[in-house]
């Protein structure tokens, strides 16, 4: 007999939700996390809507507790020298807000939300370090607790939620699928306290454009803190061996309206980053593994969908998982339908994000300025803008429908422009 049903390796978002789904289902779960919670410093700086949210009702995690002290965040706003647009964050499963969460306070919230389950053991400080293979087929990991032996725990199922990294598709040589390595981007963040505010409408997120092929967003934290990142093109955003906190409030100060922000701030944590960030789906898995979360499917974080993703092929992995230990389903089926279902939920946002990135980072012949500020005002793009994140609309329609939306904003715009030009002349 193994000692547990499955065995997750990597204890955030992907390992914690798919523990707390699998132990619902009466499995006995070990789950691994090689740090401990809350972890600092924060390992990312993420805005999640109301898709996660209701993904993360369906766990019971409890929104006063990740979101805790967390102000509601109802408009995106796109800022630069000419214009500031606001799109609001229209109503998705009773909510009408986003939240830029606290991460330390959200993996502690979802990891205690796993382990309240009696069918889900937790291990913090427990690395695992090799992979037990018999014939072929993956029987259990061998790991170390910070403080203690080497273990070999078996299971009948081990599965990686242990993030871009990660060791199980490592050790298990998983394959790379729809690679994108052409844009790379690179990303630095630290968090303030004291940033003033972007206006009256209260808590924001705010993306301002750079004179180069890069980008920040300013949002605004748990307790008072806000996040300012700056995102871009890894060859524009290169420290190349200089000091990253320097080199990053550098560039901050090569935006005026994000430096005037922080004029009174502080910044109370290190300059965390990521360069070259990866862009692939991975196989999903082999005999008695599995990958969920970003050691599946990683990508760059500008369309702040990554904690969606890692909750959605969560659940649908549990969804197959759970029929083959009632023997309704082989385990070739359940990769292969787990795979197929999880594509259909992420691959047009990948799709969307790496013509975004293009648009953003790396074209050679940027919009001209009034259509950008047209598109940027148009309340039909709004609209879509608002749909999409908030995943009403699926992100292939969006491409779809996208050219003749974007002409008829820009010939709008156009319109309205000529005859605001008019008003003004005629006398009467
Ligand atoms: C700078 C930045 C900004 C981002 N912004 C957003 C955003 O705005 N919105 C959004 O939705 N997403 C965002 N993301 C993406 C999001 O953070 C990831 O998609 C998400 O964290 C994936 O969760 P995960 O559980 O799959 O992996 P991870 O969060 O990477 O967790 C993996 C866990 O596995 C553990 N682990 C690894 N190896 C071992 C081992 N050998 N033994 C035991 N444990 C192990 C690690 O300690 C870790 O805790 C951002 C990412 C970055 C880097």
């Amino acid at each position: 007999m193994p000692d547990y049903d499955v065995i997750i390796v990597g204890g955030r978002v992907a390992g914690s939700t798919l523990a707390a789904r699998l132990g619902r289902a009466g499995l006995r779960v070990l789950l691994l996390e090689r740090g401990e919670f809350p972890s600092l410093p924060a390992v990312s700086c993420p805005i999640i809507y109301s898709p996660t949210m209701k993904l993360l009702d369906e766990i019971g995690a409890d929104e006063s507790a990740y979101a805790h002290n967390t102000p509601k965040i109802h408009h995106m706003v796109t800022i630069t020298d000419t214009y500031m647009s606001k799109v609001g964050i229209p109503a998705a499963h009773g909510r009408d807000y986003a939240y830029a969460v606290d991460r330390a306070r959200f993996d502690a919230a979802l990891w205690d939300t796993a382990v309240q389950n009696p069918h889900v053991e937790g291990r913090q400080n427990f690395a695992v370090t090799d992979i037990l293979v018999e014939d072929g087929q993956v029987i259990g990991i061998v790991g170390k607790p910070k403080e203690g032996e080497t273990q070999r725990i078996t299971a009948r199922l081990v599965i990686g939620a242990d993030g871009r990294f990660g060791i199980v598709a490592r050790k298990m040589q998983a394959q790379d699928r729809d690679k994108m390595e052409a844009q790379p981007t690179s990303i630095y963040y630290a968090y303030w306290r004291n940033v003033a505010p972007l206006d009256a409408a209260g808590a924001s997120a705010a993306a301002y454009d750079a004179p180069g092929r890069y980008g920040y967003l300013v949002m605004d934290s748990a307790d008072g803190q806000t996040v300012v990142a700056v995102e871009g093109r890894s060859d524009e955003i290169d420290p190349d061996g200089k000091d990253i906190e320097t080199f990053y409030s550098r560039l901050l100060r090569r935006n005026p309206k994000v430096w005037a922000r922080l004029n009174d701030a502080e910044r109370i944590t290190s300059v965390r980053g990521m360069r070259n960030i990866g862009n692939c789906y991975r196989q999903p898995g082999g005999a008695g593994w599995a990958l969920v979360g970003d050691a599946y499917f990683q990508k760059d974080p500008l369309d702040g969908q990554g904690i969606y993703d890692a909750v959605i092929t969560s659940k649908i992995l549990a969804q197959y998982v759970r029929r083959w230990f009632k023997e309704d389903i082989t385990w070739d089926e359940v990769l292969a339908k787990y795979d197929e279902d999880a594509r259909i939920k992420t691959y047009g946002t990948y799709r969307m994000l790496q013509t975004r990135i293009r648009s953003t980072f790396y074209s050679d012949v940027p919009l001209p300025e009034p259509f950008a500020r047209w598109l940027a005002e148009d309340d039909h793009i709004k609209d879509l803008l608002g749909k999409t994140l908030t995943r009403q609309l699926p992100a292939d329609l969006v491409a779809l429908i996208g050219y003749p939306v974007a002409l008829g904003a820009i010939a709008r715009g156009g319109i309205k422009e000529i005859q605001q030009k008019l008003r003004a002349k005629l006398p009467f």
